[in-house]
This record gives C-alpha cells, structure tokens and sequence, in this order.
C-alpha cells in the first residue's frame, strides 16, 4: 500500500483475459441459467470447443460431478429460482470489476457482496477455484485461453513483479526476499481478500506481491478497504491506484519507554484515516520502531552514522559541522531512495531525529 506497484501491460492483459472468462461464466451462470445441470454442450456454446472442454474437465470426473461442477450446478440452481436477484448480482459483480478505472471516482463504492451477502458462498464456490488453477503449476494454457505471452500462472505473475518491484515489499518498505531461495518472501497477495470479494481473485489489478511477513503475519484477511464502501475506499492507499509513500509524514520520536530508544509515527495530513488504516493493517509503527531501534547500540547512537562517519573521515577527529553535514546527506539520500532501497522511509526519519536530538552525543561517541 506504500508504493506503486504494477503488473506489466503484457501479463496484464494475458491474465485479464482469463479474468474476463471467469466472469463471462458467472454471467452466464446467473443471466441465462441452463434449465438443467450444466452440459459440455453449454459449455461449448458459450466458448468454444477448446475451452468449452477444459471447462467441462473440470466440472466432470469420468462417473461423477467435481466439487466445481457441484458449485456450477448450485449457482445456476439459485439463479433459476431467485432469478431477478441473480441479474442484479451480475451487474454489482460488472460494477465492481472496474474498480481500477473508478477508484478516484467520487462515490465510488463496491457493491458485492455488501447488497447480495447471501450470494457470497455459492459465488465463491465458482468464483475462487480460479485462483487454485492460477497456483498450480500448469496454470491458464496459452493455447486454450489465447493467451499472447505464454502460460499464465502465479510464478508468472510475481516473477513479472519482481523488476519493478526492486526487491522491495510495496506495502511495508521492506526487503521481499529472494525468489527461489529459502528466504523466498515474495507473497502473492490480494487486496481485496477473495474470502470477501472472490469475484476479484485473479482480477489483475487486485493481485500484488508482498514480503511474506506483510501477506501471512499482518495483512492476512484484513481488509484495509473496510467494507469497500465509499468511506472504506476513500481511507485507505492502494498498490496500484493510490500509493501512501508520497502521501505519508514518518517521524522518529523518542520512546516513552526508554529515553535511548525511538517510536516511529506515520501521519496523512491531508486524510488521516488512511495513515491509520495503514498502520492498524500492517502494524507499521510497532514493525518499524522495531526496526530502528535493532539498528542502534544501546546508547542510541545509529550503528549506521558510525559506519559511514569511518569511511567518509577515516582515523580523522569528527568536527560538529562535518557529522552534520553527513547526517544532512544521509537523509537526502534515504529520501531519495525511497521505494528504491529497503527501508528507506523508517531510515529518513530516524536519521533526522539523531540530527535533531543526538548531534552532541553521536560526536561524543565518535570522538
Ligand atoms: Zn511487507
């Protein structure tokens, strides 16, 4: 929710393409309900014999209906007979499939399954199997979804992340590990959490990278967007539509618990609320006072001042003018990294509390 992180048009518009058979199905599905259980005949009509049949196999084991079948043939069961209702949740799941395009739009809000509750179970048991076959190692074919960049699957998806990402976690600042290695901290997390809003699972602008730490410790099924109702959306930063980095005042202060260690604070003037919602999601402050405060010696002074003061005046006496100067570079170039380096923010801001506050001490300590 920090920084700006966004798919590459290409696997972009390759898994929309998948997205967009999803919800031609649910569609289908609730607009137009087969009056029997669903056929591979059905199936074939509304897309076609190749994936028509990729469909069916997975709605049909040689003697029995799949647990997908199962939910297919309930949804349109449910369809049939509460069948104005049906047609007003296939336009709420439209309305909402454009979130992307509509998030600065004033009034904005989502609507299922906030109108449609009872819905959410039998749209879920249709709608989050896609997520399970993004996942899985085949993932979406090329050849059966017509697909322009090869096969879709989560790798993909997060691999295609990774260059822009920088290795930093978009919702935390931190590092988002190695892929591939044990360390491997690149989460696959969505924003809308597809307990909530399966209709968007797999949607692609609901579909991020985190540190691990942010998507299974944190973030988990919290839902910063409240419940994606005006107030809910307004309060809150995006990946993608609206990132917190720019928006976001961090200041170190010093603890009220020890004179020698710092809290953190993150601040939004201009709508304080998101700055909340970002710190109630993420725990920011407590993970990032954490943070600082390993980073000092016990008596405050900034492990990494002292690294940078020997190399820059190696075996020279520290004069105040040149600490200060050093400190006024090393925040220059936190600032100027920030969601280009790890930890830029939380560094910025505790590197000016030392300037502020520690000046005198930090000089004594490198004397
Ligand atoms: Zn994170």
């Amino acid at each position: 929710m920090l920084h700006k992180r966004e798919l590459p048009d290409n696997e972009f518009e390759d898994l929309n393409k998948v997205y967009r058979i999803k919800r031609k199905l649910l569609y289908w599905l609730l607009r137009t309900p087969p009056t029997e259980s669903v056929s591979k005949e059905n199936l074939e009509d509304l897309f076609g014999k190749k994936l028509g049949s990729w469909f069916w196999m997975r709605i049909r084991q040689p003697s029995k209906r799949t647990q997908f079948g199962q939910a297919i043939d309930m949804l349109a069961a449910k369809a049939r007979s509460e069948n104005f209702e049906a047609k007003q949740v296939a336009s709420a799941i439209r309305h909402d499939a454009q979130f992307h395009q509509k998030w600065h739009s004033p009034g904005f809000e989502l609507k299922f399954p906030g109108e449609f509750n009872e819905w959410l179970d039998s749209i879920k048991a249709v709608a989050e199997p896609f997520y399970d076959w993004l996942a899985s190692e085949k993932g979406f074919a090329k050849d059966v979804f017509g697909l322009t960049g090869g096969d879709m699957t989560r790798s993909k998806i997060m691999q295609a992340y990774r260059p822009q990402s920088l290795g930093i976690c978009g919702y935390c600042d931190g590092p988002l590990g190695e892929i591939g290695s044990k360390a491997d901290a690149n989460d696959c997390e969505h924003f809308f959490p597809k307990s909530k809003w399966p209709h968007l699972a797999i949607h692609p602008a609901n579909l991020f990278t985190s540190c691990k730490g942010c998507n299974e410790t944190w973030k988990l099924d919290k839902t910063p967007m409240g419940n994606a109702d005006e107030a809910g959306i307004r309060g809150t930063y995006h990946p993608s539509l609206l990132g917190g980095a720019s928006l976001i005042s961090v200041v170190a202060k010093q603890s009220p618990d020890h004179p020698m260690r710092v809290c953190i604070e993150i601040r939004d003037e201009s709508v304080p609320e998101r700055a909340q919602t970002l710190v109630e999601t993420l725990d920011l402050e407590a993970r990032w006072s954490n943070d600082v405060n390993e980073k000092m010696d016990g008596r405050g002074v900034s492990v990494f001042v002292s690294k940078a003061f020997q190399d820059r005046f190696r075996g020279q006496a520290p004069v105040e003018a040149e600490i200060d100067e050093l400190l006024d570079d090393s925040i220059i170039w936190a600032r100027k990294n920030i969601s280009k380096e790890e930890r830029s923010i939380r560094l910025a801001a505790a590197l000016q509390y030392q300037k502020d506050c520690h000046l005198a001490q930090i000089i004594q300590e490198l004397l």
